[in-house]
């Protein structure tokens, strides 16, 4: 069976490659944006019409942290519409694609419901001020999906919603990133200069952490053992205050506590919590083992170290 990924070189992207490169009963294809543009439209229907993939497992996406989103609400709305639409649409037009497996992300979910959010609730009000064309763009991707699944028979669409990802081949970059590879970041820095690590927040929001290989697993699962969903939520249950994380990270990098300050913003912190807990992963995923949070992120602060001394 042929299965194509968008985004793989992400970070969902490059360590889905790693886990299914001796797989023999598949044959990937990993894209980037290089190979193709997925905000062109013309070119994106061409290649998946000229192509004969069978599932497509699309992880494209503009994607960025708290910062990135508040800061790029216009590009971050466009980029995902069009990347969504594009693929979804030269799916159906294709004649061999039968599966797109697409993923969302528990910041999309309505701001009033998070402390309990489920698959049910993706559309019962607005999302966190901090990123609104983020998560806008990605809810039409999955209202697509289901007018997709709706009227017609030949392609169909599943969900992966997962929480906040780490892990190695992160996005480390200051700015843009999510907070574990920018903290990351900030630590391994610090403790190499001897320097104050600045945390930009209270450190009180709440967080709960998916160390990526967990998801490329669930991914993986889902095409060999053809697991059938519409839409399913993965969060491990436990959640951590970024103060918590900023501690586990400073500890294994063995940064002293005293030069650790926290800006002490709310304006900051965005979402103060989001609270996933998915009903659909217990039924299909009962016995599913999330990686230690201790042990993720000795291998995400390794990958990171490792890189930085090329
Ligand atoms: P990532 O590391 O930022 O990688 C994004 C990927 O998308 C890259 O391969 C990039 O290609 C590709 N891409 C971006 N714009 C493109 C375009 N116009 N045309 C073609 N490819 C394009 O993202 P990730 O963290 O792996 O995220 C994968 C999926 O998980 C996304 O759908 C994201 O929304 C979702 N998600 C992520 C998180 C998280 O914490 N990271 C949490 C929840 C959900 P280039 O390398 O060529 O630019
Ligand atoms: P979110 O989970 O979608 O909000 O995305 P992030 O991974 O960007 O996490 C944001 C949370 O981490 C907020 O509470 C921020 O205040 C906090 N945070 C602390 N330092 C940083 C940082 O350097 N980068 C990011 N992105 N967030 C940080």
């Amino acid at each position: 069976m042929k299965v194509l990924v968008t985004g793989g070189t992400g970070l969902v992207g490059k360590n889905l490659q790693s886990l299914v490169h001796n797989i023999k009963t598949c044959e990937f294809t990993f894209l980037s944006s290089k190979h193709l543009d997925l905000t062109n439209r013309r070119q994106t229907i061409e290649y998946l019409k000229k192509t004969d993939f069978h599932t497509v497992v699309h992880l494209a996406a503009n994607v960025g942290g708290l910062f990135k989103n508040q800061n790029n609400q216009l590009t971050m709305f466009v980029d995902n519409i069009d990347i969504n639409t594009n693929i979804l649409l030269g799916s159906v037009q294709s004649s061999s694609i039968k599966r797109v497996i697409m993923i969302l992300s528990t910041c999309i979910f309505p701001d009033e419901y998070s402390d309990n959010i489920n698959e049910q609730l993706l559309h019962k009000g607005p999302p966190h001020s901090s990123n609104r064309g983020y998560a806008y763009a990605k809810r039409m991707g999955a209202v697509m999906a289901d007018i997709i699944n709706s009227i017609q028979t030949t392609t169909n669409i599943q969900l992966i919603t997962p929480t906040n990802l780490y892990g190695i081949y992160d996005n480390f970059d200051l700015e843009n990133s999510h907070v574990i590879p920018s903290l990351i970041r900030k630590c391994v820095d610090a403790k190499r200069n001897n320097s104050i690590l600045t945390v930009r927040g209270t450190g009180i929001p709440l967080r709960q952490f998916l160390y990526v290989s967990d998801l490329c697993i669930i991914i993986k699962d889902t095409i060999l053992y053809n697991i059938q969903y519409n839409h399913m939520i993965v969060a491990p249950l436990q959640e951590y205050s970024i103060k918590t994380i900023v501690y586990k990270i400073s500890d294994i990098v063995e940064l002293d506590h005293n030069l650790i300050r926290f800006t002490d913003k709310k304006e900051e912190d965005g979402q103060v919590r989001k609270f996933a807990k998915s009903n659909v992963f217990d039924d299909i995923f009962p016995n599913f083992k999330f990686t230690d949070i201790d042990l993720g992120l000795r291998y995400a602060i390794k990958s990171y170290q490792s890189l930085n001394r090329k």
